[in-house]
């Protein structure tokens, strides 16, 4: 049943940047974020877990309303990042990597 449930909120939160909240559970890292491969994923995984310190922090007598709070914020930042990971590792590995890439070094001036 677990395993159903985390499968769903993955997919969900990849596409929507939002899941229905599950009491006492919450996912950070490539649990609740996997993407494609673009040098992000550890950095995210160490800032979700900061960003989840902080709310049970202040919320101390609270933990549904910490959970509450860090998947509202991390919710819409990972499918900001997802949808990012997506494009660059489509413009890397893509059917037109060469112009996308040669496009992309031309607009940032490199
Ligand atoms: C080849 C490669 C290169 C990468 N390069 C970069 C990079 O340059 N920069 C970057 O930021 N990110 C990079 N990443 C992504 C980064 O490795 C991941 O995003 C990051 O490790 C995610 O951390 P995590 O803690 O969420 O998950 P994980 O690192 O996968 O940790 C999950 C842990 O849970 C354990 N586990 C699993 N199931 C169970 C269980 N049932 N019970 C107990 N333990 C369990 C696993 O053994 C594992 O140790 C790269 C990934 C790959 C594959």
């Amino acid at each position: 049943m677990r395993q159903t449930v985390a499968r769903k909120r993955i997919d969900q939160s990849l596409t929507k940047g939002e899941w229905e909240h599950v009491k006492g559970i919450t996912l950070i890292g490539d649990a609740a974020h996997l993407t494609p491969p673009d040098g992000d994923g550890a950095n995210w995984a160490l800032y979700d877990g900061a960003a989840l310190a902080k709310p049970i922090a202040a919320n101390r007598n609270d933990i549904e309303a910490a959970l509450v709070a860090f998947e509202a914020e991390m919710l819409p930042r990972s499918a900001r990042s997802s949808i990012e990971s997506h494009q660059s590792f489509e413009r890397t590995f893509g059917y037109n990597a060469p112009d996308d890439l040669r496009a992309m070094i031309i607009s940032e001036g490199w």
